[in-house]
Order: C-alpha cells, then sequence, then structure tokens
C-alpha cells in the first residue's frame, strides 16, 4: 500500500509579476507576467538567448530578481533562498558528481535534508523503478549512457519530491532516438506525479507535446501564451507562426481587394478568394502576408475555378507524406501532400489554399490581424 506521502499530490500555483532582469545596463526579461497553474506544464519556448534560463534560474532561485515578484502558492519568494523555495531542477548537462555512484548522487540532497536512511532508500527504489534505473544504482556516471545519465539527473530531482519541477533543454544533448524516448517518459511522469513543471525548449516539438501552455517567448517578452492549439491555429504574430509548426509556415505578400461582396487577396501569381463572412480587419489597397501550412496546401481538381498554377520543383518523401516544393509566381512553396495525392504530382498543376486555415498578418507590425 501506498505511503501517505505518497499519496499527497505536491503541486504549487506560480506568479511571475512584471519579472524584469538587467545585467549590467542589458536588460535580458523585460516585464515578464506568467501564471503556472497548480500541476500544469508549461513550456517556454524560443530561440537561442530569448531568456528561457535566466527566467529559469530566477524562478529556482540561482539568480536575483531585478524587479518583478515570485509567488509560489501566494508567497513572495524574492527573498527566499534557492533551497527553501521546494523546487527541483534538471540541467542540460545532468550535472552529476562524477566520483559519486548512481545511487550517491540521488541520495545526496536527501541526506544534507537529513531524512532518515530508511526513507532515503525507499524514495530511491521507487524512483529507480520509475525511470528504469533499478540495475544501474551501483555504477559511476562514466558507465553510463547520456540518455541513462539524465534519467539519474531526473530521478535525483524526483526524489526531493518538491512542489515545482523546472527542466533546461534536459533532451539537447541527446541523438533524436533518445530524445522521443525521453519525452514520452517525461510526459508519463507527469501525468504521474502531475508536479507542477516549467521545461524550458527551443524545440517546438518538445513544447507542443508535452505542455499543457506554450509560452513562446522572443528577446526577453512574452510574444504568446496558448495551448499546443491554440498557438498553431491562431498565431499571434508572423515571429510565432513561423516558430511553431513543421514544415515551416509558407508567408506570401498579397493585396487586399474588395470584389463586390467579397473580398480576394492577390499574390504574385495567384489570387485566394477568402471565405464570405465579415473582414474588418481588412481595408481595399492595404498590403498584407498571407501564412498557410505547407499541410493546408492542396492539389486542385484542374477544373477547379479557384485554383492556383504551380510548377513542380522538387519532393522529398517523408515515410507517409511527400513534402512538395513548388513556384506559384516567382515564389517557392511548400506543400505537404499525403501518400493519396502524390500520384496527382506534374511539372504543371493546380493547388489550393484550405480557405479555413489561412492566417493573415499586418506587414508592418507583423501581428495577426483581427476577425480575419
Ligand atoms: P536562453 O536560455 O533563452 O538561450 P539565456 O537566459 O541564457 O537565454 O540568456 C539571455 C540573455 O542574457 C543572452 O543575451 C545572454 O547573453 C544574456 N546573459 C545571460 N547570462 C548573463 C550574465 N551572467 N551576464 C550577462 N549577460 C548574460
Ligand atoms: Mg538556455
Amino acid at each position: 500500500m501506498l505511503q501517505h506521502s505518497e499519496r499527497k499530490t505536491v503541486m504549487a500555483e506560480i506568479v511571475l509579476e512584471r519579472f524584469s532582469k538587467s545585467y549590467g545596463s542589458v536588460e535580458v526579461l523585460h516585464e515578464f507576467d506568467l501564471t503556472v497553474g497548480k500541476g500544469e506544464f508549461v513550456a517556454l519556448l524560443g530561440p537561442s538567448g530569448c531568456g528561457k534560463s535566466t527566467l529559469l534560474r530566477m524562478i529556482a532561485g540561482l539568480e536575483d530578481i531585478t524587479s518583478g515578484t515570485l509567488y509560489i502558492d501566494g508567497a513572495p519568494m524574492n527573498d527566499r533562498p534557492a533551497r527553501d523555495r521546494d523546487i527541483a531542477m534538471v540541467f542540460q548537462n545532468y550535472a552529476l558528481y562524477p566520483h559519486m555512484t548512481i545511487y550517491n548522487n540521488m541520495a545526496f540532497g536527501l541526506r544534507r535534508l537529513g531524512l532518515a536512511r530508511e526513507e532515503i532508500d525507499r524514495r530511491i527504489t521507487r524512483a529507480a523503478s520509475m525511470l528504469g534505473l533499478d540495475p544501474l544504482l551501483a555504477r559511476l556516471p562514466k558507465q553510463l549512457s547520456g540518455g541513462q545519465q539524465q534519467r539519474v539527473a531526473m530521478g535525483r530531482a524526483l526524489v526531493k519530491t518538491p512542489k515545482v519541477f523546472l527542466f533546461d533543454e534536459p533532451l539537447s544533448n541527446l541523438d533524436a532516438k533518445l530524445r522521443d524516448q525521453l519525452r514520452i517518459e517525461i510526459k508519463k511522469l507527469h501525468k504521474l506525479i502531475k508536479t507542477t513543471t516549467v521545461f524550458v525548449t527551443h524545440d517546438q516539438l518538445e513544447a507542443m507535446t508535452l505542455a499543457d501552455k506554450v509560452v513562446v517567448m522572443k528577446d526577453g517578452r512574452v510574444e504568446q501564451v496558448g495551448s499546443p492549439t491554440q498557438v498553431y491555429n491562431e498565431p499571434r504574430s508572423v515571429f510565432v507562426s513561423r516558430f511553431i509548426g513543421s514544415p515551416a509556415i509558407n508567408l506570401l505578400p498579397v493585396r487586399v481587394v474588395n470584389d463586390g461582396a467579397r473580398v480576394r487577396l492577390e499574390g504574385d501569381g495567384f489570387v485566394v478568394r477568402l471565405p464570405q463572412r465579415p473582414h474588418a480587419g481588412l481595408r481595399p489597397d492595404q498590403e498584407v502576408l498571407l501564412g498557410i501550412r505547407p499541410r493546408d496546401v492542396r492539389i486542385a481538381d484542374p477544373l477547379s475555378a479557384d485554383g492556383i498554377c504551380a510548377r513542380f520543383v522538387l519532393s522529398e518523401t517523408m515515410g507517409p507524406e511527400t513534402l512538395v516544393q513548388i513556384k506559384v509566381g516567382d515564389q517557392e512553396i511548400s506543400m505537404l501532400v499525403d501518400e493519396s495525392q502524390a500520384p496527382e504530382l506534374s511539372e504543371s498543376m493546380q493547388i489550393m489554399f484550405r480557405p479555413d486555415r489561412l492566417h493573415l498578418f499586418d506587414r508592418l507590425t507583423e501581428l495577426r490581424l483581427a476577425g480575419c
């Protein structure tokens, strides 16, 4: 039977309020607001240098907060030292003690907390069995593969039964197959223990597959917060539309033309008629950017009146799907077709953009146009 301490779900709410960080005169985080709900899995996603690690280290207490407040379960934490925050962090480089066995690596922090030997043993045994580390406990870190070492680092965080887990790109040093494996394990682990988690990554696939909520960051600011589906289907800006989704979105300059009751978009070598609905955000002659994802570009019926003429450039088979480069006017467009459509590929063909999957952005501000 489970002990009481095991059944208790340990989780906390984290609130960042106008969080800012400067190194001297360089401001790396600007008035960052974020709430991570109890038990939630939040991914901070952004390019290298946008401030992800800095933010995580500020939550952990490893870095001063220049201004703003960190609350955990409603209590301000700014002046609370790292060891009193009940947080465990997993780093990209594992950071294991090389001269200690795996068991001792996991026990080290618990001994420092003064826990009884039986309790330490019980926690390690449980974490080791959750992470498949049982046969490795007597080994030294150098006798383990990278993936195993990262599992130990996770185990070491797990045995602390913290209120909050912080992960800083934990999968970046692993090869693709291990990364996939460990990603699934992290997800399973979170389903099981439901500890509030902030996971930093520059890999959109990791963020999209793991998180309940994705925070897209750019230059130390929040660019968009939303569920994986929201940031994919309704990117707030060109930046988000480019960062999320693979293969990358096509972005095409177009001009708005009023066509009786309907609106059409004229681009280089193509015209797109918008579905009949109010397009409050669009003015005649406005220059906008049309975003269309490769999987929302389709081969059209050759007789369709709305088809767009395209020339075949090259194709790459990606298992059941084929990524096709085509040329429309002078611009190259990516199109992702499934097996059933592949035979229809030819030197010259008609394509279409799925009308319900168009993204329109202001060309100057690069922000999504409302109501489009
Ligand atoms: P990320 O984790 O998103 O790649 P970081 O949080 O590591 O980004 O860094 C954000 C920015 O802060 C970078 O421009 C980096 O050069 C700068 N930075 C990080 N640590 C320091 C430091 N100790 N002193 C000065 N600048 C720093
Ligand atoms: Mg980093």
